[in-house]
C-alpha cells in the first residue's frame, strides 16, 4: 500500500508572522499516523525560517519551482543546491501557473525535473489539461505530451523518487473539483503510461490530485485506488482547512 502525501502549495502568499503561526498549528495538529505525510511549500524567502521551525517535526518542506541551472549568472534564479542547503526535501516543477504565466514548456519543465533528481531532491511533477482541452477530448494526449517530455529527458528510472500531481487547470482555484471518477481515470492513465516501462516504479509512485481539494471532497478523492493524496493550494493557507484534509486522508 502506498503512503498518502498531503502537500500544501502556498504560492505567493504569507509573511513571517503568519507563517510562524500556520506552521506551529500544522505541526501541532498533524495526524498521528506514519501513512499520511504532510509537506508545505512556502515562497523562497521563507524557506529557511520554516525549515528551522520544522526541525524535529515530521512535516516535510518543499519549494515551488527551481532553476534548471546549477550555478552562475542567472539573475533572480534559485538552484537545487540552495534549496537543499536550506532544508528542502521536495520541489514542485511544472505547476500550471508556471507553464501558463511564465511560458515554461514541457521541455523546460523536464530540464528542471532532471536538475532536481540529480541533486537528490524529490520532484513533484504537475501535469494537467485546460477546460478547452478536456472539452476537445484531448485530456490524455495533453498529459501524455507533458509526461513524455520527462520520460525523454530522464527515462522511467528518473521517477524512482518522484511524485506526480494531476492538476486539471480548470479545477485550480475555481472551486470546480474533478469528480473522484474523473480524477481516477486520469491517474490510472498516468500510472499505466509508467507501468508500460517499469511496473515497480509505476506501482510505487505517488500520484496526487490537485484542484480545489477541500475537507468535504478529500476523502472521496483519496479513496480512489490510484489517488495517493493531494496538492493543495487555497486550503493549505489555513491550518484548520489543511489539517481537515489531512485528517480525511488519515481516515481512509
Ligand atoms: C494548486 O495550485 O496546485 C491548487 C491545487 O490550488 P487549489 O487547491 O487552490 O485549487
Amino acid at each position: 500500500m502506498r503512503d498518502i502525501l498531503i502537500a500544501g502549495n502556498w504560492k505567493m502568499n504569507g509573511g513571517s508572522a503568519g507563517n510562524a503561526e500556520l506552521v506551529a498549528e500544522i505541526i501541532a495538529g498533524a495526524p498521528a499516523t506514519d501513512r499520511v505525510r504532510l509537506l508545505i511549500c512556502p515562497p523562497f524567502p521563507y524557506l529557511a525560517a520554516v525549515a528551522a521551525q520544522l526541525t524535529g517535526s515530521e512535516v516535510l518542506l518543499g519549494a515551488q519551482t527551481v532553476s534548471e541551472h546549477s550555478i552562475g549568472a542567472f539573475t533572480g534564479e534559485i538552484s537545487t543546491s540552495m534549496l537543499k542547503d536550506v532544508g528542502c526535501d521536495y520541489v514542485i516543477v511544472g505547476h500550471s501557473e508556471r507553464r501558463a504565466l511564465y511560458g515554461e514548456t514541457s521541455e523546460a519543465v523536464a530540464a528542471k525535473f532532471k536538475a532536481v533528481i540529480e541533486s537528490g531532491l524529490a520532484p513533484i511533477l504537475c501535469v494537467g489539461e485546460t477546460l478547452a482541452e478536456r472539452e476537445a477530448g484531448s485530456t490524455e494526449a495533453v498529459i501524455d505530451e507533458q509526461m513524455q517530455a520527462v520520460f525523454d529527458s530522464v527515462g522511467i528510472d528518473g521517477f524512482a523518487t518522484a511524485v506526480v500531481a494531476y492538476e486539471p487547470v480548470w479545477a485550480i482555484g475555481t472551486g470546480m473539483t474533478a469528480s473522484p471518477e474523473q480524477a481516477q481515470d486520469v491517474h490510472r492513465h498516468i500510472r499505466s503510461s509508467m507501468e508500460a516501462q517499469n511496473k515497480d516504479i509505476a506501482e510505487a509512485t505517488l500520484i496526487l490530485y490537485g484542484g480545489s481539494v477541500k475537507s468535504d471532497n478529500a476523502a472521496g478523492l483519496f479513496s480512489m485506488p490510484d489517488i495517493d493524496g493531494g496538492l493543495i493550494g487555497g486550503a493549505s493557507l489555513k491550518a484548520n482547512d489543511f489539517l481537515a484534509i489531512a485528517t480525511a486522508a488519515a481516515s481512509i
